[in-house]
């Protein structure tokens, strides 16, 4: 048993690191740059842990950029608000994803760029042959450990990983929860220590602070991604560009001057 729950816990936060690091705040938001090389070897981890349900770099910043861009109106890909429950938001992101990454949905231009593209390792990536592989593997372990069949019941866990972090975050975080920030949106803080999901439940702030590194804006709040992402900074692997404070309580005429939007650009940071 304790190998199954220590399989299972280490697929999910491996997985779900991942997204929030590499997808999320790397390759959608610019937040900090690193070397080609870097680049290179996290890609290669996001395709490992996240395995039979890799998501590509470039599909996940179009469509989180469309996101942050129509938060909780109709053209956002995934709001618990606007679709008519959990399976049809999902459904509906799917489709979108699917689409911007595969060039048929064609996003606006000012989504477009700065995101890391290795088509090789996407294609392969996005093959049936690895998708069930990586399946197997998963289902192998639970063959060889597992003490009980309950136990197989957690395998669709381990087969829609990154997926199921993505609609974790994007129903939770938009509905249950307290919020920091009047923002436009109903984006919610769903836990004050994020360990499920590792700081994207902090949704509320990083709508309000859409560039800010540290998705916690008070004092007990723990985005424990950050701290990992500033020891990366620390042991020069990665290079924080410019870190956008939050402000908590912030002043009433503050709230016109954060940027809300993720810039696309890599050069728009230095400005
Ligand atoms: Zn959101
Ligand atoms: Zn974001």
């Amino acid at each position: 048993m304790l190998v199954i729950l220590s399989f299972f816990v280490a697929h999910w936060v491996l997985s779900v690191f991942m997204q929030t690091f590499f997808l999320h705040r790397y390759a959608a938001h610019r937040m900090f740059t690193m070397s080609k090389g870097w680049e290179r070897v996290f890609e290669l981890l996001t395709f490992i842990f996240q395995g039979s349900s890799f998501l590509s770099p470039r599909g996940y910043a179009l469509l989180h950029r469309e996101h942050h861009a129509f938060s909780d109106t109709d053209r956002d890909p995934h709001s618990p608000h606007t679709s008519k429950g959990f399976i049809d938001m999902n459904w509906k992101t799917a489709v979108r994803y699917a689409g911007l990454w595969r060039g048929t949905i064609k996003p606006e231009p000012r989504f477009e760029g700065g995101y890391p593209e290795w088509p090789a390792l996407e294609k392969l990536a996005d093959s049936w042959l690895v998708r069930v592989g990586f399946g197997g593997l998963y289902t192998l372990v639970y063959i060889a450990y597992a003490p009980h069949w309950a136990f197989y019941l957690l395998l669709p866990f381990h087969y829609f990983m990154g997926p199921l972090h993505g609609a974790i975050v994007n129903w939770f975080g938009h509905t249950a929860g307290y919020r920091n920030f009047d923002t436009d949106d109903k984006s919610r803080n769903s836990l004050p220590f994020d360990f499920v999901t590792m700081g994207e439940l902090f949704q509320n702030n990083h709508h309000r602070y859409g560039q800010s590194l540290n998705f916690a804006a008070r004092a007990w709040e723990i985005d424990p991604s950050y701290w990992v992402i500033r020891g990366f900074a620390a042991l020069g692997i990665i290079q924080i560009v410019k870190e956008q404070k939050q402000r908590y309580p912030e002043a009433p005429a503050a709230n016109a001057s954060a940027p809300a939007f993720a810039p696309a650009r890599r050069a728009d940071l230095s400005s």
